[in-house]
């Protein structure tokens, strides 16, 4: 695996496949990886030539700088996972490289509303962070693919929208949720969270599936009802449960002809917030 720390290089090496006619995936991810980003490597290596993966703790997406600080990092791990894993190439930059002092800025780009609902009501400027860096990775990984987490609904979604917004010439797959045993999705958080914590954690994949269950006699907002309390119910500190319009986001205050319904949910697990998301109908595209 070819690793590499400058963007003008990597830049350069994602052109000499492009320009050999390889098809190039790239897998962002900010590190401490598991194997819910292992999933997003295998499907990359498996439909593309070349998977690139980046490992970049990205400042400008935090609102809180204690966070920031306190992101797990696992450089050296995560590379030997990389690598054991087939993948071609990793691009693990420093701030300065992806945000060099004498570039210009990126113009900003309308969410449309996108990014004030759900995570953004509760993490000011989060996505503004997110496309930023987005479109910086994009600019220096000039791939064909990128392959993003079902995990981070809200996420894939924005970064969609940028993609139609700035007439990029790369496609988003949409990777299905990996999850532990019993439920909870797989992400880095879930280290830090106590035994107790841990258990209660399952509820909230068992509450997803529930509203699936739900949706067929009770109306959204009965549900979203509902749900906040089984999470109470489990010891759990729910901020959001949403049904929503899975392509614009929009809550749902009846069932109507929507073309994709999406459940969404981010609960506080005593010190750790998680998110996690289910289609209650339709098929995401793509
Ligand atoms: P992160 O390192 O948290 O920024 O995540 C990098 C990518 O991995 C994002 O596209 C996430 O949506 C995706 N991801 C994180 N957790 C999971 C999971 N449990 N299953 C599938 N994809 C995931």
């Amino acid at each position: 695996m070819e690793t590499f720390k400058s963007a003008n290089k990597i830049t350069d090496r994602v052109n000499t496949w492009r320009v050999a006619g390889k098809k190039v995936g790239f897998v962002p991810t900010m590190g401490a990886l598991h194997d819910g980003h292992l999933s997003l490597v295998r499907r990359c290596l498996n439909e593309q030539d070349i998977c690139l993966v980046s490992i970049f703790v990205n400042p400008t997406q935090f609102n809180e700088k204690k966070d920031l600080e306190a992101y797990p990092r696992t450089e050296h791990r995560d590379l030997e996972m990389l690598r054991e894993n087939g993948c071609h190439a990793a691009f693990v930059p420093s701030v300065n490289e992806v945000y060099p002092k004498d570039q210009r800025e990126y113009g900003t780009i309308d969410l449309a509303g996108l990014d004030k609902t759900l995570e953004g009501e509760f993490r000011p400027g989060h996505f503004e962070g997110v496309v930023e860096v987005m479109q910086r990775l994009l600019h220096i990984i000039p791939c064909n693919v990128l392959y993003m987490g079902q995990k981070d609904w809200q996420q894939t979604t924005i970064v969609n929208h940028m993609i139609r917004q700035m007439d990029m010439e790369v496609s988003l797959i949409r990777c299905p949720t990996q999850r532990e045993k019993d439920g909870l999705a797989m992400s880095s958080r879930n280290e830090r969270l106590s035994k107790e914590d841990r258990k209660r954690s399952g509820t909230i994949y068992r509450v997803l599936n529930q509203a699936r269950l739900w949706a067929e006699k009770k109306k959204p907002r009965e549900i979203e009802a509902s749900a906040i309390e089984y999470l109470r119910g489990a010891g759990l500190t729910p901020e959001y449960f949403k049904i929503i319009d899975g392509d614009t986001l929009e809550g749902i205050n009846e069932w109507g002809n929507e073309r994709l319904v999406v459940a969404c949910t981010a609960v506080w697990a005593g010190q750790v917030r998680l998110i996690d998301n289910m289609i209650l109908s339709g098929q995401p595209q793509p």
